[in-house]
Formats: structure tokens, C-alpha cells, sequence
């Protein structure tokens, strides 16, 4: 296993993962340092009931990879990173725990800067500072940006108008259908802006009382599982954990357009050719989900949310560019991404 992680390191370019253990809170978690070429490592951590040691190792290693490209292609001087904790955060997130977890990251003395993730809210993100200051996505009251998740809903929204611009001409949501999957922080606030431009909306969530919530407040059609994939839309937008773009679902797709949250959304990255196939526009992860990075960087400096949110309004003229390189040099729009982010990863943050 040792040298198989190692050959993987090496193979994706990570620095290092840090297993971190406290027998006395129960505490089992990872940190992956992907790359702090640009600068440190900043990313979410997650907490998940992992199925295996391996499935939470294979996520925290390619969702610090992703961190590295998302901050590369969007301009900010920072690195890429990511930590899991290994558990159930509705019964076992002990405030033990997280003290534990928080003990951890200060050992990395700021190559790390942990955020909030699925399963981690600001709350969380409260009481990893009281033990360590290398947190990004701090409360207002304090200074810092807040949750993050309302800027990447906006982030989301802006990429969602390129790639209506991409397939018909226009970037108007006007008569538009978009089925969301997962109504979690960000896709309840991305409903809420579709919403108030009258996009008409289906969602799915694992959670009943989150499907009721975005009926109730937007008048969203509720789906339930597996529907959400068939459903006849413009834009599905996938909101929940990764991987839910791969050979069995593609197939079941009726919509012109992936875009949304999710971290990783290919399954492989060799299905990124079969949306071409299937005449889908892919909206890269990275690129559209930035928007929750990009304001947490703002707190780098003096936060400002006008500030932020002008930069991420970025995110549509960003993934135009994204969308004319794939088709200029007939690639897949994720290769195109890939492209842009290590030509400035290279160029040392110069591009
Ligand atoms: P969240 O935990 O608030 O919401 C996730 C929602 O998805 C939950 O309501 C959960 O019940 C639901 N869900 C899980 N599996 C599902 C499934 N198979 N089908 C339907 N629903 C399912 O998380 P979030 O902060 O809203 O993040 C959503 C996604 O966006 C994650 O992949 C996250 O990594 C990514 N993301 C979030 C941010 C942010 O700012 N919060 C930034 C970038 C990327």
C-alpha cells in the first residue's frame, strides 16, 4: 500500500499527506498538501462516513489536486489541499474531535489553511480557530468572508450563463429548466437565484426535508433518486458529491448542459468525451465551483464582499475562454481547463 501511494503522489504531483489519528477522541482523518507552488494550501476539509481507508484516501488526494487547478485557473496566489475526517458528521462530530483534527493542522504552521466542506460548517470552522489560525472562511462577526457557500451558488449561476451563451447565443435564463441534484448549502442557494429569474426547477436530495424546503420556498418539482438524471432539462446541475457524471448516467441524460458545485463530477476522467459524444456541454468543476474560493481569498487581504463577488462574476467570461480553447483545439472542455490551469501553475502564476 506504502509504495502504491507513493507512485500515486508521485503520478498526480502531491507534496504530502499527513495521517492524522487521536485514539483518544477517535479522531482518524487526512490532510493532502497537493502543490504551494502559488502559494499555501488552502481547501475544504469533509467529513464522511468513508465505506473504506481507501475510498477517503482516493477522495482527499483528487480533491486536493482539484484545489491546485481551481486556484490556478482562477488567478489567486494560493495552493492546493484538502483534509477528510473519516465518520458520520450528524453522530460523530465531538467537539474532542475537531480540537483534535485542528491540533493537526496547526503542525503544518500555514501550508495548509483549512475551510468548511460537506459535513464541516461554520461553526466547525469556529472552534478549529480557537485552537489554530491557519482557518480561511471565518465567520463575518470576525472579520473573515463566512460560509462560503452563497459565492459559489453565485459562481455557479455566472458559469451557468456562459454555457447558455455557448450552446444558443444567449446567456438568458428566460424559459430555462434546470434539475438540481443535492439541495445542500450551495444548491438551495443556487435555487434561490435561479428562482428569482424564473428558471423553472427539479431537484433531488437524499434528505426529504430539503426537496420539501426548495418546493415549498420555489416552487421546485421534487424527484426522487435516479430521476433527477432522466428529467428533460437545459441544465443539470449536480450539487451533491462527486462522481455522479459516468458511463451509467450519461446515457440517461436529456439536457444540453452539466454545470454545477460538485467537486469532481466525472467519475473517470475519460467521460469528459462521452458528454462531447452525447452533444453535452461540460462546465469543468473547478472552473464553475470556484466562486466559494475565490471569496474566501479576498480574506487574504481586507474581505470585501462587492470586491469578491466582481471577481467572481469572472467565472463567465473565464469559462468562455475555456469553452473557445477546447473548441480551437478540439479537445474536451475538462482537457481545455487542465491546459489553462498548468500553463499557470508553470509559469509560476505569471499567465
Ligand atoms: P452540503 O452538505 O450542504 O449539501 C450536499 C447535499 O447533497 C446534502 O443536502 C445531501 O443530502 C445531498 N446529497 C448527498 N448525496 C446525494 C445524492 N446521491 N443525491 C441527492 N442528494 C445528495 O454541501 P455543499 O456545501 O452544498 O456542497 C455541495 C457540493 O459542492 C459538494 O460536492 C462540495 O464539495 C461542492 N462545493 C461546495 C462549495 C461550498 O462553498 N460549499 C464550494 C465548492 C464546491
Amino acid at each position: 500500500m506504502t509504495i502504491n501511494l507513493f507512485e500515486q503522489m508521485k503520478g498526480d504531483g502531491h507534496e504530502q499527506v499527513l495521517f492524522c489519528s487521536d485514539p483518544a477522541s477517535g479522531l482518524q482523518a487526512m490532510i493532502a498538501i497537493h502543490d504551494t507552488r502559488l502559494g499555501p494550501a488552502l481547501g475544504g476539509c469533509r467529513m464522511w462516513p468513508y465505506p473504506s481507508f481507501e475510498a477517503a484516501l482516493s477522495d482527499v488526494l483528487q480533491l486536493s489536486k482539484a484545489m491546485t487547478y481551481k486556484a490556478a485557473i482562477s488567478g489567486l496566489p494560493l495552493g492546493g489541499g484538502k483534509s477528510v475526517i473519516w465518520g458520520d458528521p450528524k453522530k460523530e462530530k465531538t467537539p474532542e474531535r475537531l480540537t483534535a483534527f485542528a491540533r493537526h493542522v496547526a503542525t503544518l504552521r500555514g501550508r495548509y489553511l483549512v475551510a468548511e466542506d460537506v459535513g464541516i460548517g461554520l461553526d466547525d470552522i469556529e472552534q478549529i480557530r480557537k485552537i489554530t489560525p491557519y482557518v480561511a472562511g471565518y465567520s463575518l462577526e470576525e472579520g473573515g468572508s463566512g460560509d462560503p457557500s452563497p459565492a459559489t451558488a453565485y459562481g455557479v449561476f455566472c458559469g451557468m450563463r456562459a454555457c447558455l451563451q455557448e450552446v444558443s447565443g444567449e446567456d438568458s435564463f428566460e424559459g430555462k429548466r434546470v434539475a438540481i441534484q443535492g439541495i445542500g448549502k450551495v444548491g438551495y442557494a443556487l435555487a434561490a437565484l435561479l428562482h428569482q429569474e424564473g428558471v423553472r426547477l427539479y431537484v433531488s436530495d437524499m434528505d426529504p426535508e430539503r426537496v420539501a424546503m426548495a418546493s415549498r420556498d420555489f416552487g421546485a418539482d421534487p424527484l426522487l433518486g435516479h430521476e433527477i438524471y432522466r428529467v428533460d432539462c437545459d441544465i443539470y446541475a449536480p450539487c451533491a458529491l462527486g462522481g455522479s457524471i459516468n458511463e451509467r448516467t450519461i446515457p440517461r441524460l436529456s439536457c444540453r448542459i452539466v454545470a454545477g458545485a460538485a467537486n469532481n463530477q466525472l467519475e473517470r476522467p475519460e467521460v469528459a468525451a462521452m458528454l462531447d459524444a452525447a452533444h453535452i456541454l461540460y462546465a469543468p468543476d473547478y472552473v464553475i465551483n470556484a466562486g466559494g474560493l475565490i471569496n474566501i481569498a479576498e480574506e487574504l487581504t481586507e474581505y470585501s464582499k462587492e470586491k469578491a463577488y466582481r471577481k467572481i462574476a469572472k467565472i463567465q467570461p473565464r469559462l468562455g475562454n475555456v469553452f473557445s480553447l477546447a473548441k480551437k483545439a478540439s479537445i474536451t472542455s475538462a482537457e481545455a481547463a487542465n491546459r489553462l490551469a498548468v500553463k499557470r501553475l508553470e509559469a509560476g502564476g505569471n499567465e
